[in-house]
């Protein structure tokens, strides 16, 4: 698929490039600030994540080391399964570490909550959660979520790592699919 035809694609810009990076800045000297100079290990949820967690740990004022975890919950379309299996855990034993998860966005909350209870059962210091974007009005669960980039209205989105299909994960801002991509 060439540009021309992604950009085509988007119906709406709901986050630009530039605002994505300016928040994720503030979101890092955020979490910095919260540890004090304790380590903290970053978790990412992939595939989402890897847009989120390369511009997040780039603008941390200092190193903290990362690790991954993929989960299934939505196959290929674009509703929520509730269904969530490990598909790669992480490398890393986090017991006794405080672990910030870094997720893409924040639907139903369902993944997350699945998550989040999953690494808990493991015994670290502490447990935070970092994400790029949620949706409040399509919560499910309630879930605790301590750094939150971008409140979004209730449509499916994508860019910047969040795919339909696999496609745009590319591209650099976050926005909604005109109708015809669907049918
Ligand atoms: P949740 O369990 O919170 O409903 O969503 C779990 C996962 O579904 C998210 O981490 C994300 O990967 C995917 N997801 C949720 N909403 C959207 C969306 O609007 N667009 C895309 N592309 N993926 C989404
Ligand atoms: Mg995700
Ligand atoms: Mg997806």
């Amino acid at each position: 698929m060439d540009a021309e035809h992604m950009g085509k694609d988007l119906e709406r810009v709901l986050v630009t490039e530039e605002e994505i990076h300016a928040r994720l800045a503030e979101l890092a000297q955020e979490i910095w600030d919260h540890y004090a100079g304790e380590e903290f290990l970053l978790v990412g949820v992939l595939k989402g994540a890897v847009l989120v967690m390369a511009d997040l740990m780039r603008a941390l004022p200092g190193s903290a080391p990362m690790d991954w975890m993929a989960v299934s919950s939505y196959g290929s379309g674009t509703k929520s399964s509730g269904v969530v299996r490990i598909l790669k855990d992480l490398d890393t034993d986090i017991t006794g570490r405080h672990v910030v998860i870094v997720e893409d966005i924040i639907d139903s909350g369902l993944t997350l909550s699945w998550i989040r209870a999953n690494l808990e059962s493991r015994g670290p210091k502490s447990v935070e959660i970092c994400t790029l974007l949620r949706k409040p009005e399509a919560a499910k669960v309630q879930i605790d979520c301590r750094w939150v980039g971008f409140d979004i209205p209730n449509e499916f989105v994508v860019g910047y790592g969040l795919d339909f299909d696999e496609q745009y994960r590319n591209l650099r801002v976050v926005g909604t699919l005109a109708p015809h991509v669907y049918s």
